[in-house]
């Protein structure tokens, strides 16, 4: 599992789009648990401006559905 302090070094790589699928979903489910670390990322984009598209990688639609799942096993 992914901890708060190991979020910097994967928003950064997030925001290269160096990170892989698997990564990107332990960040994503890191955020949609942590409000800290949701509002350093948002902090993050702001002062970096829009995250570039992504060519290649998964979508965030299907990030989405992964971590949809995830949080159905959850409950
Ligand atoms: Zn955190």
């Amino acid at each position: 599992m992914l901890k708060c302090r190991d979020v910097p070094a994967e928003a950064e790589a997030l925001l290269d789009g160096e990170l892989s699928l698997g990564r990107r979903v332990a960040l994503r489910f890191h955020l949609f648990m942590c409000g800290n670390c949701r509002r350093y990322l948002g902090q993050l984009r702001l002062l970096l401006g829009a995250v570039p598209q992504m060519h290649g990688q998964a979508s965030d639609e299907e990030v989405d559905q992964v971590l949809k799942r995830l949080h159905d096993h959850s409950h």
